[in-house]
């Protein structure tokens, strides 16, 4: 489910996300990020960067928590996996409409890039990839991530997502014991979202 809210975290610089991430799960404040959760908008200034609401930050950011403390907490299990595919959102395509060249392949379900543009997300996201070994989708949405891991044996995925689909990916990748990597979409709104590349190139 997407957010009743969009946001655009793209001001934020990405170390803001990895000392939050690294700090609660350190201090185990992972588990309570409810209490942690206004504190650390208050102190990384997410309203004033944002224009979100107390409540809209409070749920980004605990998702935001959520999902790069599992990053934390799988990685060693990640970095051992052998097989592996990311996951990109339909989303963050530089178009939305026919000027996308990808084809969309409903045996799968996902898109295939036909890279026709260099400065698409999605494009840079692939080619670099794909070159690392990885199987790459192009989601239209989560719903169809079992049907992938049905078919193809992967042990780690790596998912590019806002934090409520990460979540549900999540879980369906903890029921069918597969590890995960989420890398969190830093503007979203359902149509051209954003995350950010040195993120990807780290994570995979
Ligand atoms: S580069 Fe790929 S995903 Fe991006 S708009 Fe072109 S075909 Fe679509
Ligand atoms: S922002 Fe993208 S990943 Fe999140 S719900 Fe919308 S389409 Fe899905």
């Amino acid at each position: 489910m997407p957010y009743k809210f969009t946001f655009d975290l793209s001001k934020i610089p990405r170390f803001v996300f990895k000392e939050i991430a690294t700090t609660s799960y350190h201090r185990g404040m992972h588990k309570q990020v409810a209490k942690t959760a206004r504190e650390m908008i208050r102190k990384f200034k997410i309203q004033e960067a944002t224009g979100l609401n107390l409540y809209d930050a409070v749920t980004l950011l605990q998702d935001l928590i959520e999902t790069q403390t599992v990053n934390l907490i799988e990685r060693e299990k990640f970095v051992k996996t052998k097989r592996r595919a990311l996951f990109l959102p339909h989303c963050s395509r530089k178009f939305m409409d026919g000027r996308c060249k990808s084809t969309f392949d409903s045996n799968i379900p996902s898109f295939v890039c036909a890279h026709c543009s260099t400065d698409c997300l999605v494009e840079n996201a692939t080619t670099f990839a794909q070159k690392k070994g990885y199987d790459v989708y192009v989601l239209p949405g989560g719903s169809c991530i079992p049907k992938i891991l049905k078919a193809k044996n992967y042990e780690g995925i790596v998912g590019v997502a806002c934090g409520s689909e990460a979540k549900a990916g999540g879980d369906i990748l903890k029921t069918m014991n597969v590890v995960g990597q989420n890398i969190p979409l830093i503007k979203n709104g359902c149509t051209n979202t954003a995350f950010n590349m040195d993120t990807l190139y780290s994570i995979l």
